[in-house]
């Protein structure tokens, strides 16, 4: 008897989670997810994300059940403001000029945990890929304990889609090590929980306010908690010391010459100081896009097919929308009896004149947070009709409905 095509994802992050989720249902298909970490693992529960509106819309068109229950958990997105941070307006774009729906601030924590929990027994917690064999019939997976790197079984599978993220081993060893650009800024990240009257707060929706080229952002998510972000220029081939992340360094950044801060300043400035052991440091970095493997066996999804700048937050986003994409490939395949090993080159084909659009504007948005910028003149360019017709495409134009 002719087994079912099985398909192998590594990595229960956003695009592997949702992927499988959106599959499970499918019963002509097998579809397998490891996860290196425990059920329970919440490692990046100190962050909050904006997503945005074409991830919601493309959810909505793949799964508007799952669409509906993270919206229930999360905070609508629907203006973007930009200041100085004394409080000056430089910018105030309700995203309803932009998009056909809001995008969505939420905590990280809580969207693997929905998209796990759509994914089901799909998923496998604790166990890896370490191994992966490409060859003219599928793919020869050593799967192994994550802890212990014991072996513990081999799979043969039609796809394998590696949806490991950012600092992926899978992709690495089938598509060669990933060149790193940096951008020329470091950033930092926090979440402050327990805010006793979220109403009171004067962070709301997603804010921006900068003082020269070093930036805060800073939204509300539930759960009485603010998630904040910092920024600063930083050389290329500089060091991310630990000078730079001390108190007094964190609190002068963000202070103006005229000593007076607006209250949503103040308020990020007073905890981001107050909170530096918990800070998360990164440096502002974007790697290559790929997705096809040359044995048409094997598709990068995700941050691991296009780690991109986080300035617009689309990295989660393209990851939403390339597994909806593959997904309806993969479904529009099967329906036509139509061999998996076609799925690579058909997403690459779907995905990549898009995500090479993003990737390029998000570095192009990038501009204000680079020294020697001027976040007035940076901000005037997207207030423009040029720069809010390219938010509209990006927020609008998810192509494959
Ligand atoms: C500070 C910061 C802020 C961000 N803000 C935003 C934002 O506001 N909006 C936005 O859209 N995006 C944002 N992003 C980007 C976003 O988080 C990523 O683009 C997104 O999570 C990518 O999804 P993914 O599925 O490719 O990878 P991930 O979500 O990173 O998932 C990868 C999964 O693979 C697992 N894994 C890794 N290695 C292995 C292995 N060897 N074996 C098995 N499993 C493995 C991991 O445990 C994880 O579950 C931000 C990123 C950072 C760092």
């Amino acid at each position: 008897m002719k087994r079912r095509p099985r398909i192998a994802i590594a990595g229960a992050g956003v695009a592997g989670a949702l992927l499988a989720g959106l599959l499970k249902d499918h019963a002509g298909l097998d579809v397998i997810v490891y996860e290196r970490v425990g059920e329970d693992d919440h490692s990046q529960s100190g962050t909050g994300l904006n997503v945005g509106p074409n991830a919601l819309k493309a959810l909505a068109a793949s799964s508007p059940y799952l669409e509906r229950s993270i919206r229930a958990d999360s905070f609508a997105w629907a203006r973007w403001t930009v200041a100085l941070v004394d409080g000056t307006n430089l910018m105030d774009l309700d995203l309803a000029r932009v998009a056909d729906n809001p995008g969505i601030r939420i905590r990280w924590s809580q969207l693997y945990r929905l998209l796990r929990a759509h994914a089901g027994p799909a998923i496998r917690y604790r166990r890896s890929i370490a191994g992966a064999v490409p060859h003219e019939s599928g793919v020869d997976l050593s799967i192994v304990d994550a802890t212990s790197g014991a072996e513990i079984g081999r799979d043969t599978v039609d796809l394998l889609v590696v949806a490991e993220g950012r600092f992926s081993p899978l992709r690495d060893s089938l598509f060669g090590p990933m060149a790193t650009n940096y951008v020329g800024a470091a950033t930092f990240r926090v979440l402050i929980d327990g805010i006793a009257d979220p109403a009171a707060c004067p962070i709301g929706d997603y804010g921006q306010w900068f003082n020269g080229p070093n930036r805060i952002l800073a939204f509300q998510v539930p759960g009485n908690a603010v998630y904040g972000s910092g920024s600063f220029p930083l050389g290329i081939d500089a060091k991310l010391t630990d000078d730079l992340k001390q108190p007094d360094f964190l609190r002068a950044l963000y202070t103006p010459a005229c000593g007076t801060l607006c209250p949503g300043v103040a308020f990020m400035v007073e905890h981001i100081v107050r909170n530096t052991g918990r800070i998360h440091w990164a440096r502002l970095q974007e790697g290559e896009l790929v997705y096809a493997h040359p044995s048409r066996r094997v598709l990068a999804l995700g941050d691991a097919a296009h780690p991109m700048v986080p300035t617009l937050g689309q990295g989660a986003t393209q990851a939403v929308e390339d597994a909806c994409a593959t997904a309806r490939l993969i479904r529009d395949a099967l329906r036509d009896a139509r061999p998996l090993a076609e799925i690579p080159d058909a997403v690459a084909a779907l995905r990549t004149a898009r995500v090479q659009t993003c990737m390029e504007f998000s570095r192009q948005a990038s501009d204000t947070m680079l020294a020697g910028s001027d976040p007035v003149v940076g901000t005037r360019w997207k207030t423009q009709p040029e720069f809010l017709a390219r938010l509209s495409n990006l927020y609008r134009d998810v192509a494959f409905q």
